[in-house]
């Protein structure tokens, strides 16, 4: 490997979230020494997570098939649908075993600041869905920070009309907070003790 591919590689990694040129550094210098264990193991993982995965073009969720595992799994209840930012959040619910469901994926939330309105976000899709004759609920599992809380009030005018329930996480998701740092006992009561949206 010619130096300059090694500084390719440091300056991929140092791109990632939680880590820096640094830790970058360290990273490269460890896959260099575990080359049959790790970096050719690695590569290959990342070739054929590149050609495989994408998002469930219903709910949004990442899978190498589309409708995803949660989507096709005839087991989960089909008359909650949960409304979660990111895939993060929805792996968080998941880990925590508290929603037997399926889920939404609105990428996002909407940003004044960063100029993000419904038109960037899988909205649509979302009213759609709740339209389905078999959905009942529609729990919006939105952070509470201001942006997701601007977006919860949307969704449920957005919503209004659809026929469905819809309801909020409980309080003791933390102000700023995201889903995704939450312990899943937190998460298990926010998602139990949820209440109805006001509109
Ligand atoms: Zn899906």
């Amino acid at each position: 490997m010619a130096v300059s591919e090694i500084d390719r590689l440091i300056e991929l990694l140092a791109r990632l979230p939680g880590l820096g040129p640094r830790s970058a550094r360290r990273a490269v210098l460890h896959l260099i020494k575990k080359r049959e264990a790790l970096l050719l193991p690695l590569a290959a993982a990342l070739a054929k997570a590149a050609e495989t995965i994408r998002a469930c073009g219903r709910c949004g969720n990442l899978d190498t098939q589309d409708p995803c595992v949660i989507c096709r799994d005839q087991r989960r209840d089909p008359t909650v649908l949960c409304v979660v930012e990111e895939v993060a959040d929805l792996w968080a619910i998941e880990r925590s075993g508290a929603f037997g469901g399926r889920y939404h994926v609105l990428g996002g939330t909407l940003s004044a600041l960063d100029g993000r309105g419904p038109e960037q976000l899988k909205v649509d899709g979302l009213v759609a869905r709740a339209r389905a004759p078999e959905v009942s609920e529609v729990i919006l599992a939105l952070s509470a920070t201001v942006d997701g809380q601007t977006t919860g009030h949307y969704l449920s005018e957005r919503l209004a009309d659809s026929g469905v329930t819809v309801s909020r996480l409980a309080h003791g998701v933390p102000v700023g907070g995201e889903l995704d740092y939450l312990d899943d006992g937190t998460l298990t009561a926010a998602l139990k003790a949820r209440r109805p949206a006001d509109g």
